[in-house]
């Protein structure tokens, strides 16, 4: 459980299983809707269908190789944010959802069922493919498609046709400053930023979200909504950056766009992408790090090359000395993520989860599934729960938790296949 990654879709694919390993080693990836639409979007890209969906398993292998948590789409953070429930806190996944329940005992808990999603990438990664997949494959896209802006447009127009010309990314960046802080117009921004989800919530919601604006008298988005201000944001690099000409109009710009709605609920984001390159110093703090896939892929590419050239004994030694924390070297990158994020190496190194007895082990299901057994309650923060409990899978060939570097079915797992 290392620092939380964002990896884009062409990150992902140039990583080979090796590779992988040490990220899941070294990383927690998070991994959101917008990949997955992308691994969705490839079971349809040859002609050769067996072609595509071979593709489209290969990366929804990767994806399961390890427990992961999948990122809710960020239009329901965003529409939780104008609601007044902001995410606690930045830099890891917001995970929306989930059942509260309260046992007979009086602890309140959430339960996270695995998403559709979740189910989906199982599926795909033994080759599953089922007509499912089409509703999914409709759902996804449109949640993306391309937002009508004309409406907006219009309000605001007056306003971009005032503008200072546009010529870099700089002037772009500080156009979209003026506006997003300009105090005359924070209502429409709020229009703006509500017609982007109006799609997916009741009417009821909308009224809410206004009522609370009058209430609190009409505050600056910034105070008002956080995260709704940060996908303003996005919005208008996008969409003045189209009209200036200083971002192209080919339609992956708009999902490659997508990615940075997520940057809030990582601390590293490393895509292959230009725009993203580009983009990234306007829309980060330095609260996220941006790693270029390739520098990535050769560190991994590295540790691994290490790795291999231990025998057994070697492996067993390097685990029992480092557990599941990077060697400290100075020239690593991930070292470096390490020293920022997870406050290395003071912290040292984790303490092994020390092996369960077959007793142990069933005392532990019996007491996680006594938990379970309890009455729908309102919903929770899960800040204020008292247990939290996410369900996830493990396969045959998955990456074994205890990063010996062996596959499950043969390590931890022996006795269960
Ligand atoms: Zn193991």
């Amino acid at each position: 459980m290392g620092p939380i990654i964002i990896l884009d879709k062409s990150t992902l694919q140039t990583l080979t299983r090796d590779e992988i390993f040490f990220l899941n080693k070294y990383y927690s990836p998070n991994y959101i809707p917008v990949i997955i639409q992308e691994v969705l979007s490839n079971i349809r890209r040859f002609p050769d269908k067996r072609k595509s969906e071979k593709i489209a398993a290969s990366l929804a292998n990767k994806i399961k190789m390890f427990s992961y948590r999948m990122n809710t789409q960020y239009q329901d953070v965003l529409i939780q944010s104008l609601l007044g429930n902001e995410i606690q806190s930045y830099g890891r996944p917001a995970i929306i959802g989930g059942r509260s329940i309260e046992n007979p005992s009086g602890e309140k808990g959430i339960i996270f069922r695995k998403s559709a999603e979740e189910d989906a990438i199982d599926r795909w990664a033994i080759g599953d493919f089922n007509s499912e997949d089409e509703k999914l494959a409709i759902r996804w896209r449109d949640s993306i498609k391309k937002i009508d802006y004309t409406v907006i447009k219009n309000q605001l127009e007056d306003i971009w046709s005032n503008l200072p010309k546009i010529n870099s990314l700089e002037s772009l960046n500080k156009s979209v400053e003026q506006i997003i802080h300009n105090p005359k117009i924070q209502k429409d921004l709020l229009m703006y930023l509500i017609y982007d989800v109006v799609s997916r919530v009741k009417n009821e919601l909308i009224s809410k979200m206004l009522f609370r604006w009058e209430c609190e008298q009409n505050p600056k988005i910034k105070e008002f909504a956080p995260y709704a201000f940060y996908c303003l944001k996005i919005n208008l690099l996008f969409e003045l950056g189209l009209k200036s000409g200083q971002i192209g109009v080919k339609p992956s710009n708009r999902i490659d766009m997508e990615y940075f709605y997520y940057l809030p609920f990582c601390n590293v984001f490393s895509p292959r992408d230009k725009l993203h390159k580009r983009l990234f110093p306007f829309v980060m703090n330095e609260e996220c790090i941006f790693i270029w896939g390739d520098d990535l892929k050769n560190e991994f590419n590295e540790m691994n090359a290490h790795w291999t050239a231990f025998d057994e004994l070697g492996k067993k030694e390097f685990n029992d000395k480092y557990r599941h924390a990077p060697p400290n070297n100075e020239n690593s990158i991930t070292t470096r993520i390490w020293s920022k994020f997870m406050n290395y190496p003071e912290m040292l190194y984790p303490e092994p989860t020390p092996e369960l007895s077959k007793e142990n082990e069933k005392k532990l299901v019996d007491m996680i599934n006594k938990k379970r057994e309890g009455k729908a309650i309102d919903r929770i923060n899960s800040d204020d729960a008292d247990f939290l409990i996410i369900e996830s899978t493990i396969s045959y060939d998955d990456q074994c938790t205890c990063y010996s570097g062996e596959i499950f079915g043969k390590c931890c797992g022996k006795r269960l296949f």
